[in-house]
């Protein structure tokens, strides 16, 4: 039998979508090994509220300290890789990366090489303001993957972050937000948007691939996966 290793994940950042990297780990697993089997992990998952007035306040050392706190009990745990199931908090990637021994497999690679590999380079990003809007994820998906991101204009950034923040880590999602969202896709494929990163791990829980002219790539799923791949190839 296959033994696989452990995936830690770092959840909470909301635990609404976490729900669903627990989800997607266990029903791959199943895909790959057959109906009985399932992920090996371990989840430390944040109260979010704690997380978000950080966020908001720019108090970034301390969420860093956070992430890296929680990466930490992942390892004591026996977690053999790290996954943050969120991109925003792939801000402090780097950090928490060179604080412990376990590989951490970053949000934007898997998602890159699936555009990459459908023959796509000039992508919209939906996300966090902090997301859109600081370097962290847009300069790594253009400097180590070479794609052209694209940005909504700043009135729908803040609308994307707005629905985020309270609606869809609150657990709601509602028709007028997705038709909003449905209007922003619109207004970057007209920009030139070949694909669109959904780029908050809570946005597949909003947009379908039929609001969408151009393909969807959903980090949350993307990354999951690439968790099972890592963790049944023996890492
Ligand atoms: N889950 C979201 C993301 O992927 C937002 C929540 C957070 O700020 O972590 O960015």
């Amino acid at each position: 039998m296959v033994q696989q290793k452990v995936i830690g994940l770092i959840g909470g950042m909301s635990w609404e979508s976490s729900a669903e990297y627990y989800r997607i780990v266990n029903e791959t697993v199943r895909a790959r090994l057959g109906s009985l089997r399932s992920a090996r992990c371990l989840m430390w998952s944040f109260d979010f509220g704690e997380i978000e007035a950080l966020q908001h306040a720019g108090r970034w050392d301390e969420a860093t300290a956070a992430l890296i706190d929680a990466a930490r009990r992942l390892e004591r745990g026996g977690a053999d890789v790290v996954v943050i199931c969120t991109n925003t908090m792939h801000r402090m990637a780097d950090e928490v990366q060179a604080a412990i021994g376990l590989p951490l497999l970053h949000i934007a690679d898997p998602t890159a090489a699936r555009i990459r590999a459908a023959g796509l380079s000039r992508v919209g990003l939906l996300g966090t303001a902090f997301t859109m809007e600081q370097d962290f994820y847009k300069g790594r998906l253009a400097t180590r993957h070479g794609l052209d991101v694209l940005v909504p204009e700043a009135e729908d950034r803040a609308e994307v972050h707005r629905v985020i923040y309270e609606e869809l880590v609150q657990g709601r999602a509602l028709p007028a937000s997705r038709a909003a969202y449905r209007a922003v896709i619109a207004r970057l494929v007209e920009r030139g948007a070949q694909a669109i990163i959904l780029g908050c791990t809570e946005i597949m829980l909003l947009v379908r691939p039929e609001d969408s002219p151009v393909p969807l790539f959903d980090t949350t799923a993307l990354h999951a996966e690439a968790a099972v791949d890592w963790a049944l190839a023996g890492g």
